[in-house]
């Protein structure tokens, strides 16, 4: 039987090792961490009474029109699913509420720098206009401050609205705004509903977006797919025999297994670094991404999220002064509101970047996502053409924009695909070997 190894249980390697293990491979799915999920993820957070609420730290949603695969991976583990809100709501940095954007309408309390009727008419027709940026070749290099000089944007637009939302994209670089690459810009609200000619679909599973990977680590299990989380791959080893997978367990205990090909779902640095004598040409298509830290604190400090709680929405923005926020991107999610918590929830804040420390902290995690640029359709095309050669594969959100969560699952379900094809089409007999404990 042909075994695979795949590196990595964020949504890349769920959809490499779940499409892999539904051909009859084996496969093995090996993660550094506790769990699966990677950057879906959630966080207990004590209830009254004794209760406690599972809150998501990562991801928070999928729109069901745009994101098929993790639509159709969700159906088939069965789980229920429900609208998020989708609410905007901007406040400035010393935290006075603004305005808001509440069921597609806007609401300003405070003076915008422009005509509020006129502004709010700006905006509803952005939300279709820029939908041209994706398909017209002019704006396939502009930065978001050229096609709005292309618009003829108001300033009022650009600062109270436009501006302060794209900061609040985890894709974008840690740049003035109006120098983000445009095209990539609009994919990621193109692919969230937020531009586009049709209505979103926002959701999430019910209880939050973990319980979808929970429920897969039971699906593949369940399917003979072999699961080995709290173990990190120090070492890949490509081999006449076969691909050397080194590891180290929970135990600390050394584990080393040879398989038949190896599938690395880490970011494009970070697999780089798990290879053993890398070629001259992944040595240069790997360490070209760019990728960026980000911390996300979780917290309770209502005074991060504007004075006016009815104006709240799932998604916070800060509108800009003085220089502050200083680092972006920058975003507070409201899971209570977004995931419609039940009322006895206790409020929770996931800041991502925060402008300034928020009080009562109460965990923070880092991490590491890639950041869109210009040169980025080279850079997957140069790893593209890597794939399958020494029967190392890569996946990974990084390598299908807009980086959100389906591209992570698309990507991986494309390397399984190639995968597939390679091995039908090859007559070489198969080499594996079991795990085994040095
Ligand atoms: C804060 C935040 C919020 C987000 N919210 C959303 C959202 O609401 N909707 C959405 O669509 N997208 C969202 N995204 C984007 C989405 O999280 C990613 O696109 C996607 O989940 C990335 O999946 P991945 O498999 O490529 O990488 P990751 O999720 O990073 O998974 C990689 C996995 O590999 C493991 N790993 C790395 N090295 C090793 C090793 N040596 N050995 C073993 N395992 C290893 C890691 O532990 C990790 O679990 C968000 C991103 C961030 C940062």
């Amino acid at each position: 039987m042909v075994e695979i190894a795949v590196i990595g249980g964020g949504a890349a390697g769920i959809g490499a090792a779940h499409r892999l293990r539904q051909c009859g491979f084996r496969v093995l799915l090996i993660e550094a961490a506790p769990q699966l999920g990677g950057n879906c993820v959630g966080f207990d957070l004590p209830g009254p009474d004794g209760s406690s609420f599972t809150v998501d730290v990562g991801v928070s949603d999928f729109n069901r029109t745009t994101f098929t695969a993790v639509a159709s991976l969700i159906e088939e583990l069965g789980l229920p699913t429900r609208p998020i809100n989708q609410d905007a709501h901007f406040a400035s940095p010393d935290g006075e509420s603004l305005w808001a954007c509440r069921n597609g309408s806007w609401e300003f309390r405070s003076d915008p720098g422009g005509n509020a009727t006129a502004l709010a008419r700006e905006a509803t027709a952005f939300a279709t206009q820029a939908l041209e940026v994706l398909r017209d070749p002019r704006f396939e290099h502009a930065s978001l401050g050229t096609y709005l000089d292309h618009l003829g944007a108001s300033e009022a637009f650009r600062s109270a609205i436009l501006y302060p939302r794209a900061a609040g994209c985890f894709p974008m670089p840690d740049t003035d705004p109006a120098d983000f690459p445009v095209r990539q810009l609009i994919e990621f609200w193109n692919v969230h509903g937020i531009v586009s000619d049709q209505p979103a679909d926002r959701r999430c599973v019910e209880g939050g977006m973990h319980r979808y990977v929970r429920a897969f680590e039971q699906h593949f299990v369940d399917r003979g797919g072999e699961l080995h989380c709290g173990t990190r791959v120090v070492g890949v080893s490509r081999r006449k025999q076969g691909v050397e997978i080194r590891a180290v367990d929970e135990q600390n205990r050394q584990r080393l297994l040879t398989v038949d090909h190896v599938v690395l779902t880490g970011h494009a640095r970070h697999s780089l670094h798990l290879l053993d004598e890398p070629t001259q040409e992944e040595r240069h298509a790997l360490c070209r991404f760019r990728c960026q830290r980000a911390r996300m604190a979780i917290h309770q400090d209502t005074s991060l999220m504007g004075s006016d709680r009815d104006l709240w929405g799932g998604f916070h923005y800060i509108v800009p002064r003085g220089g502050v926020p200083a680092i972006r991107p920058t975003i507070t999610f409201h899971p209570n509101k977004l995931g419609r918590l039940p009322e006895g929830a206790p409020d929770a804040f996931l800041t991502m970047n925060p402008h300034r420390e928020p009080d009562a902290v109460l965990a923070e995690r880092s991490f590491i996502h890639p950041v869109a640029t210009l040169d980025l359709p080279q850079h997957i095309a140069a790893v593209e053409r890597l794939q399958g050669c020494r029967r190392t594969w890569f996946a990974g959100a990084w390598l299908r924009t807009p980086f959100v969560h389906e591209s992570a699952l698309q990507s991986g379900l494309d390397a399984a695909e190639r995968l597939l094809a390679f091995e039908a089409g090859s007559r070489a007999p198969t080499i594996g070997r079991s795990l085994a404990a040095n």
